[in-house]
């Protein structure tokens, strides 16, 4: 189910009455998100493991997915729970947040949860996959949509400080700090409730972008090396080399594409990175007003209108799909 109605507090409630009804049916718990997992996704995840915890302190509730580094490096988020395969032998609700393709949901075994939830914001996810769905693609975070619901389940559920941390996280990192255009007067509303829990948000904000000096090496190369297309693509490229002569994980590589987001002839921006496990190159494109997700579909990708992934064989594709993008530009702007 694709919703195209506005974020509104009624708009799902059968289905968060069904959510709630789950939660307090299974004793176990487990909750996924996609690979490569960003703020979104790690924050959704933790603040719904702790919202249950705290709610429901008898349940079993396990978050899964591999570690991540970036994203744990500075204590924002805990580890992952490392889980045998027998666990999930026993009946159990698996909630998926903030993906919808099978391909892309981090570990596999969500396919035996006896229930499935699927709580997202991304266009384009797999049919048939889940039980229960809640997609809303103008929220800006899953975790607006996953807020909203637990707003609506009432006064007599509590919001700690700590679900309330998560939270925050996740709606800062998708909104890139509330300058993205699906950033709502709902948006807002959500995020003054989850600040009533007392939440530091300077603390999150440093642990979220605090960066080393040896940052700055990566910045510069960045500004040594980058390219801007015809139209005002403007892209950098790390390869296996340029990864390990700055220590970066494959996931680091986007880390700095929205560097280039406040250039007036910038039209669209990627970070381009290579992945030696694919083999491939893995692109982040980001844009403000032209919609990317049509493109990074046609190569092996998908996300949202302005932020989105896909991926290339080799750097022989990378003129393709440069030219793919101008074509774009030139096709919106003649509109
Ligand atoms: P990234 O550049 O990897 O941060 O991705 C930007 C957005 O696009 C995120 O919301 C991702 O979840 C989404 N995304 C990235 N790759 C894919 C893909 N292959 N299919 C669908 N969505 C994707």
């Amino acid at each position: 189910m694709l919703d195209q109605i506005k974020l509104e507090g009624k708009a799902f409630k059968k289905e968060y009455k069904e959510v709630l009804n789950n939660i307090k049916k299974f004793d176990r718990i487990a909750i996924f998100r996609h690979i490569m997992p960003d703020f979104d996704a790690l924050g959704s995840q933790f603040g719904l493991a702790t919202w249950i915890k705290d709610n429901f302190p008898n349940k079993e509730v396990k978050v899964l997915g591999d570690n991540n580094v970036v994203f744990t490096k500075n204590g924002l988020y805990p580890q992952t729970d490392k889980l045998k395969d027998s666990w999930f032998d026993e009946p159990f609700l698996a909630i998926i947040l903030d993906v919808g393709n099978k391909k892309r949901i981090a570990d596999p075994r969500f396919e035996k949860g006896t229930f499935k939830i699927k709580i997202d914001h991304h266009p384009f996810g797999d049919e048939n996959l889940f039980d229960l769905e809640i997609t809303n693609t103008h929220a800006v975070a899953a975790s607006e949509l996953i807020c909203n619901m637990l707003f609506n389940f009432g006064n007599k559920y509590f919001m700690s400080k700590l679900a309330a941390e998560y939270f925050y996280s996740a709606i800062v990192g998708d909104s890139g700090r509330f300058q993205y255009s699906n950033t709502t007067a709902h948006t807002f509303t959500l995020t003054s409730k989850l600040l009533t829990s007392g939440i530091d948000i300077v603390s999150i904000y440093e642990k979220m972008y605090r960066k080393e000096i040896a940052d700055l090496e990566v910045i510069k190369f960045i500004l040594n090396n980058y390219k801007i297309s015809e139209q005002g693509v403007a892209y950098y490229v790390f390869t296996n080399d340029d990864l390990n002569k700055f220590n970066l994980t494959v996931d680091r590589g986007k880390e700095n594409v929205n560097f280039f987001s406040s250039y007036s002839g910038i039209k669209i921006w990627c970070s381009i990175t290579e992945d030696v496990t694919g083999p491939c190159f893995r692109i982040s494109i980001r844009s403000r007003r032209y919609v990317i997700n049509g493109v990074a579909q046609e190569f092996k990708g998908g996300g949202h209108p302005s932020a989105s992934g896909a991926e290339i064989k080799d750097l022989t594709e990378l003129p393709k799909f440069i030219a793919r993008l101008d074509q774009l530009i030139k096709e919106t702007d003649n509109k």
